[in-house]
C-alpha cells in the first residue's frame, strides 16, 4: 500500500480528486490544517480513502469447530457485539471523522446497489446471535439517513434476547425517535462534541447548532429511548475547553456523558497524539469541580470506565481507547454498509460475505465463514499503536460505524 507525499508551496483550499488503478483507490489530495486557526499547511497528501484493498482476501475455511458452541478467537475472546453500519454517508463533516476536505461533493459514496438489504443484514445477524452476540448497535455514517431504518429495526428486534441500541448525532430524532421505539429499538447514543454553539459547529463543519441535537435528546428520552449516553470525542485545542460544561449540562439529567479520546481511525482525520487529551487528565478537570468516584463495570469488557458524582447526581463515562487499550477484552465485531466483517476497528480490510449471500450460500455456509474470521482473529491494534501505525490505511469511521 502505497500513500504519496506531495509538497506543494500553495494551496487553493480545494481538494484535489485523483483516480488510481482500477479506479477503486481513489483518493484526494488534502490539505493539513490547524485546528484554530485553519491556516493551511503547504504539506498535503494524497490520502486512500476507503478499504480499497484490491481484493479482499478469501475467506478461510473454519476447520474444526463446533456450531453448538460460543465462538473464541485466537486470545480467548467471545463474540458479544454486533456492529452494523448501514451507510456510509453523513449529513455532518465532523472534523475528525469525514473532514470536507476529503469528504467533499465528488466523494464516491456507496451506490445503493451496493449496501446490503435489510433483509441480508438479518439473515447475517441471526447467526451471529446464535454464536453468542447479545448486543447490536446500528450505526453510520449517520444511521438515520438510511431510508427506512425503523424496517431493519424491527426485524433486528425480533431476533431473541438482544439488546438493540443505535448512535446518531441526533439531528433526525425529533422526527424519528417515537418510531424507532415502536419498532423495538431500545436505546439510543448521541453524539455531542461540546455544548458551547461556536464549538460544536467548529467540530460538526455542517453549521448545525447545539440545539439540534438537544432537541433530539429530548426527543429520545420522550420515546422511552434511555438512558441515553451522549459521546463527547474531545481533541486538544479544538473542544477541550468544553469538558467540564458538556459535564455541567448533563449533571444530574439522568443522561450518561461518555468522553472518547480522539482516535486514529482511518486515514483522513489527520490525527497527532498531542491532540489527544488522556482520559485521566479529563477525570482529573471534571474532578477538581464535580468530585467524583470510580464505580464497578456493568459487564467484563465495558468499554468506558464508570465514574459517579459524589454528591449522587449521576455518572459519566471515559473511553480511553488510545492511553489504556481494552483489547484483552474486546468482543465486538462490525459489518460494513456493503457487507464485509472487520474484526477490529483499525483493520486495514475485511472479509467479504456479500458475494457469498447473493451467490446463494445458504445459512451453514455463511455460518462456517463467520466461524473462520472470527477463530482467527488476533487483533489488538491498541495495544501496539505507534506513531508508524497510525500512518498505515485503515478502514474509514464513516464507513465501518463507531
Ligand atoms: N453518525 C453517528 C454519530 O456520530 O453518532 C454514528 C457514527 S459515528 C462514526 C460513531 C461514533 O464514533 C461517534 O460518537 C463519533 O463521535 C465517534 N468517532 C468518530 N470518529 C472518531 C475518532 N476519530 N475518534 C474517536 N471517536 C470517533
Ligand atoms: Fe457523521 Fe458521526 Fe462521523 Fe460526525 S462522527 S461525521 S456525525 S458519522
Ligand atoms: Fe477491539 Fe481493535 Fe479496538 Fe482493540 S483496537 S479494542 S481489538 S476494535
Amino acid at each position: 500500500m502505497t500513500i504519496i507525499v506531495l509538497q506543494f508551496g500553495a494551496t487553493t483550499g480545494e481538494p484535489i480528486t485523483v483516480a488510481w488503478g482500477d479506479g477503486r483507490l481513489r483518493a484526494d489530495i488534502r490539505q493539513e490544517e490547524t485546528c484554530h486557526s485553519r491556516q493551511m499547511n503547504p504539506t498535503m497528501k494524497i490520502i486512500p480513502i476507503r478499504a480499497g484493498e484490491p481484493a479482499p482476501p478469501r475467506l478461510p475455511d473454519a476447520g474444526e469447530w463446533s456450531r453448538t458452541e460460543p465462538l473464541h478467537d485466537q486470545r480467548g475472546r467471545g463474540v458479544r457485539d454486533l456492529r452494523i453500519s448501514v451507510t456510509d454517508r453523513c449529513n455532518f463533516r465532523c472534523v475528525y471523522c469525514m473532514p470536507r476536505s476529503v469528504f467533499g461533493k465528488d466523494y464516491p459514496f456507496l451506490p445503493r446497489a451496493e449496501l446490503l438489504s435489510f433483509e441480508e443484514i438479518t439473515r447475517i445477524a441471526r447467526i451471529f446471535v446464535s454464536h453468542g452476540v447479545r448486543k447490536i448497535r446500528i450505526t453510520g455514517g449517520e444511521p438515520l439517513l438510511r431510508k427506512h431504518v425503523e424496517n431493519l429495526i424491527e426485524q433486528l428486534a425480533a431476533l431473541p434476547g438482544v439488546e438493540l441500541t443505535l448512535t446518531t448525532n441526533g439531528v433526525l430524532l425529533p422526527r424519528m425517535a417515537r418510531t424507532l421505539r415502536q419498532a423495538g429499538l431500545h436505546r439510543v447514543t448521541v453524539s455531542l462534541d461540546a455544548i458551547d454553539d461556536p464549538t460544536f459547529r467548529l467540530m460538526n463543519d455542517a453549521d448545525y447548532p447545539v440545539d439540534a441535537v438537544l432537541e433530539g435528546i429530548d426527543a429520545a428520552a420522550a420515546a422511552g429511548l434511555g438512558p441515553i449516553k451522549v459521546n463527547m470525542v474531545v481533541k486538544r485545542g479544538v473542544n477541550d475547553a468544553c469538558v467540564v460544561d458538556m459535564a455541567r449540562h448533563f449533571k444530574g439529567s439522568g443522561h450518561i456523558v461518555r468522553f472518547i479520546e480522539f482516535m486514529d481511525v482511518g486515514s483522513s482525520n489527520g490525527w497527532k497524539m498531542d491532540e489527544v487529551v488522556p482520559s485521566r487528565e479529563i477525570i482529573d478537570r471534571i474532578d477538581r469541580v464535580f468530585p467524583l468516584q470510580q464505580v464497578d463495570p456493568n459487564y467484563v469488557g465495558e468499554v468506558a470506565k464508570r465514574w459517579r458524582y459524589v454528591d449522587g447526581s449521576g455518572e459519566i463515562g471515559v473511553i480511553s481507547s488510545v492511553t489504556q487499550a481494552f483489547c484483552s477484552t474486546c468482543t465486538r465485531i462490525r459489518l460494513s454498509t456493503e457487507g464485509k466483517l472487520y474484526t477490529c476497528l483499525f483493520a486495514q480490510h475485511g472479509h467479504d460475505l456479500r458475494d457469498m449471500l447473493r451467490a446463494g450460500a445458504d445459512d451453514e455456509r455463511i455460518e462456517s465463514a463467520i466461524a473462520a474470521v472470527w477463530l482467527r482473529r488476533d487483533d489488538r491494534y491498541s495495544e501496539i499503536r505507534t506513531a508508524n501505525t497510525a500512518g498505515r490505511r485503515k478502514i474509514e469511521m464513516s464507513y465501518i460505524g463507531g
